[in-house]
């Protein structure tokens, strides 16, 4: 449902996608891992336009897109098949809970702001913030901030939501239930592509493990072939330091 091919991306004279291949479908958990710096975020956002790849096609559901000649038509019908889970939640700070939660279904998707309120609150729930509609993003602890961020995503109904390191930036002891709720999100056959240093999630979530290195997709497979029998030698190396 989701197919990249020969993705290319440069800043200035520094190569980050040496021509990416990948297949991700419906309802697939797919997490990509390597060292830092080594373009999993830039590949990320350029799946939903954050960045402009220089070159390559971007098949998602009926819509087919040529990175070098993308329309504003395209970019627009791309950015409302796919949602974002940021490192850092990127939440209005202005906007309580749920005004955050509808904030993109109103001025995004034009929805009248009773059906958008509804939307939020059902998203909201999911994640377990019933008791906190009304809150800003400051009077929640990061790991709330997060599940924000995630209800955000769900509302939006994607066919696919990107998570860019959602626990990187939370105390350790808020990992676990930002964690749980994607779980729950991927439990729901919610297509993810997953961006993560935490090898529990991807040992035990994840159908499809991709390895980066440079640029490149250096390995892919499922969990139990990267993780218990990773092929090349720098997935090696990676796995030997992280785990
Ligand atoms: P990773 O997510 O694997 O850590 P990134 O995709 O963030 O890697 O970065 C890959 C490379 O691209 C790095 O060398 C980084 O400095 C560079 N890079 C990322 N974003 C930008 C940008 N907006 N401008 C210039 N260079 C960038």
């Amino acid at each position: 449902m989701i197919e990249l091919k020969n993705v290319h991306k440069a800043f200035g004279k520094n190569t980050v996608l040496k021509g990416i291949n990948l297949k991700v479908n419906k309802g697939e958990v797919v997490v990509i891992l390597g060292p830092s710096g080594s373009g999993k975020t830039t590949l990320l956002r350029c799946i939903n336009f954050l960045e402009s790849a220089d070159d390559g096609e971007l098949i998602i559901g009926d819509t087919k897109v040529d990175f070098k000649n993308a329309t504003s038509k395209e970019i627009l019908a791309v950015r409302r098949r796919t949602a974002m889970v940021f490192q850092n939640y990127n939440l209005f700070n202005n906007m309580n809970a749920i005004e955050n939660v509808m904030e993109g279904l109103v001025t995004g998707r034009k929805m009248p702001i009773g059906r958008a309120r509804e939307i939020a609150k059902q998203a909201l729930d999911k994640v377990g913030l019933k008791d906190k509609y009304e809150a800003y993003p400051l009077q929640l602890s990061g790991g709330q901030q997060q599940r924000v961020g995630i209800a955000r995503a769900i509302a939006l109904n994607p066919d696919v939501i990107l998570f860019d390191e959602p626990t990187s930036a939370l105390d350790p002891e808020l990992v676990g239930e930002v964690l749980s709720v994607m779980q729950a999100v991927a439990k729901e056959g919610i297509t993810m592509i997953v961006v993560t240093h935490e090898m529990s999630f991807a040992m035990d979530i994840a159908q499809h493990i991709i390895f980066m290195a440079d640029g490149n997709i250096v390995e892919e497979g499922s969990p139990k072939d990267i993780f218990t029998n990773p092929k090349e030698k720098r997935t090696k190396q990676f796995l030997e330091r992280i785990l």
